[in-house]
């Protein structure tokens, strides 16, 4: 049991005290690690050790133990680091934990050494079945003890495996891991980018990377045809509730591929990862092409672990006498939404709550006409004519809401209203997990503001060949070789085909508003690699963090990063970002405006 660690110690790596057993009874082992707890019961005193492995209960005991360890073991502190040896007995059966996986064991100490005192921790780390965690920003702010809380362990831990896990099988596969630079020219993924100032270049500066997109797409150029790169990548973007300032994505790019080869070594690849987190998914995930999805779902990342699907009822309505109904067909819009089942004994005040929900998307409110006894009632159904009434899908005991807009209105709006819909009605299964592509996106959308082409992925993705044909004519219709995997409504990652001829990615840029002189200033050593012979190719980015996150069952991106920011984009423990000293600032050539400046 004390096999010698490859580190010259008597200690197992990795820990001992969670991994011991009835079977182990009689053993002699040597441990160190934390005093998670202890209790002083008038002679005899019981330690719960901890370590990187669990918990192990330690007694110390005037019957094994000397009367100087005896006195030193009642002076034990919380967090005290220590080293005990001594047997392993099994429990008297009175005393025995099933809580605790080695709770029919002790170790009965015969040795113990103090390795470190420890004030009393800022927040605890053993915490009671029902004892709430302190705040967020509380233990962001001691993050040293908040990490050693046996959750967060796991976590990292399970964070490690996965990583091991993605490194193991897309080396299996043939796929070269290849750094890329974190100091960088700005990069295309649509978001703020953190510059870095240039000491030695006055004026000028880097630019952490938003992903390595254009390096990995250099490197298919280069001929290392299959990369992959667990990388972390930066995006300064507003806050958001779960949005981490710096990320890490699994970052994949192959040469000579189609999207059915991207496809299938992503499902593999996710049903290992699954696996290693003991969770198994279908080998072959769902499909759906964008157009189906918002069509059917309101999302290009739909939930499909329940129904719901919006259905269109605009027929039903076209000889009601609704202003609103009216208006919003006349201004190009429909009347569509969701019939639920069951959703007749809902309340007034339930569906007030869904509705300020959709308000809050941007609906302008819930067309409301529910079923009950053959009849249809609600504030809506008195306008519907006979043959109206007779186009409404609605059943028995459904209540439909229904949003009269556009499409680019109704459709976030009755996303939500599905979501919020399926929670409480209570329409998701325990442990349910759904896995879909989607596929065919339009290459382009428009910027809200200018209304002008924005790249939907970025602007190397390659539009659809069958689309080409249309570029100039109906840009807003040519799909994009571009998927995205999602898992239960959450995006958990997406990559496309790229564009390998230098004349294709021109003429994007130049639909995209980027001219000549801006296309060579920013991306124009893609352009220049393009144009030495670049194999097709395509790839994918995962994000890393969601994941780990989804199966460790964390509630938060912070629970599965080890020194996370808060989403202020602060890191609490280490107090970053900080100002600096104007000698610093002096060195890089910066000054700083007053803050009324701005
Ligand atoms: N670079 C893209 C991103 O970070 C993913 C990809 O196209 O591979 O979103």
């Amino acid at each position: 049991m004390n096999e010698p660690g490859s580190f010259g110690t008597t200690l197992r790596p990795g820990g001992l005290a969670g991994v011991l057993r009835a079977a182990d009874a009689g053993k002699n082992v040597q441990l160190a690690g934390w005093v998670h707890r202890s209790r002083n019961l008038g002679g005899l005193v019981f330690v719960d050790l901890r370590d990187r492995a669990g918990l192990l209960q330690v007694s110390f005991n005037p019957e094994w133990t000397s009367d100087v360890t005896m006195a030193a073991a009642s002076a034990l502190g919380q967090e005290y680091v220590i080293r005990v040896g001594g047997e392993i007995a099994m429990r008297p059966a009175e005393t025995t934990n099933s809580e605790m996986p080695t709770g029919d064991v002790e170790l009965r100490a015969t040795e113990l050494t103090i390795l470190s005192a420890a004030e009393t921790p800022a927040i605890p780390v053993a915490r009671g079945k029902n004892e709430n965690l302190p705040s967020e920003d509380l233990r962001l702010r001691h993050r040293h003890l908040d990490l050693r809380r046996p959750e967060l362990q796991h976590n990292i831990i399970l964070r490690h495996r996965l990583q091991q896990a993605t490194r193991r099988y897309l080396d299996e596969r043939g796929f070269l891991e290849i750094e890329t630079p974190i100091l960088t020219k700005p990069t295309p993924e649509g978001a703020r980018d953190y510059l870095v100032p240039s000491r030695v270049h006055r004026g000028e500066f880097y630019a952490l990377p938003q992903s390595p997109q254009l390096y990995k797409q250099l490197l298919m150029v280069s001929g290392f045809d299959r990369y992959f790169q667990i990388a972390r990548c930066f995006r300064d973007e507003d806050l958001r509730a779960d949005r981490q300032p710096e990320f890490t994505q699994i970052d994949i790019e192959a040469s000579f591929v189609t999207p059915e080869d991207i496809i299938d070594l992503t499902e593999g690849m996710l049903g290992a990862l699954f696996q290693e987190a003991g969770i198994s998914i279908p080998a072959k995930f769902r499909r759906m092409s964008y157009a189906n999805a918002m069509e059917r779902f309101g999302s290009d990342r739909p939930d499909l672990r329940f129904g719901l699907e919006i259905v269109d009822v605009t027929d039903a309505f076209r000889d009601a006498d609704l202003a609103i109904a009216k208006s919003a067909i006349a201004a190009g819009g429909r009347i569509r939404g969701i019939c639920i089942p069951g959703g007749a004994a809902l309340s007034r005040k339930q569906v007030d709550e869904i509705e300020q929900i959709a308000k809050s998307a941007g609906a302008g409110g819930l067309l409301r006409v529910k079923k009950t006894g053959g009849k249809l009632d609600g504030p809506a159904a008195r306008f519907l004519s006979e043959s109206g009434e007779r186009l409404l899908p609605i059943g028995e005991g459904e209540l439909c809401l229904l949003v009269a807009a556009t499409d680019a209105t109704s459709n976030p709006a009755l996303d939500r209203v599905r979501q919020e819909v399926a929670k409480r009605m209570g329409l998701i299964a325990d442990g349910a997990v759904e896995m879909l592509w989607v596929t065919d996106f339009p290459l382009f959308g428009r910027d809200a503001v200018s209304g002008g082409l924005a790249a939907v992925h970025h602007p190397f993705t390659s539009p659809s060949p069958d689309d080409v044909a249309r570029f100039d004519s109906e840009p807003d219709g040519v799909r994009a070789l571009a998927y995205d995997v999602v898992m239960n409504g959450t995006e958990l990652g997406g990559g496309s085909i790229r564009i390998h001829d230098p004349a294709l990615q021109r003429r994007v840029l130049s639909a995209l508003g980027i001219s000549d002189d801006e296309a060579q200033s920013r991306f124009g050593f893609l352009l220049e690699a393009l144009n030495a012979g670049a194999p097709p190719h395509g790839g994918i980015a995962l994000g890393f963090d969601r994941i780990v996150m989804l199966l460790a069952g964390a509630a938060s991106l912070r629970d599965v990063i080890a020194f996370p920011k808060t989403t202020a984009a602060r890191a609490l423990f280490e107090g970053a970002p900080s100002a600096v000293n104007a000698g610093d600032l002096d060195d890089l050539h910066l000054e700083l405006r007053s803050a009324n400046s701005d």
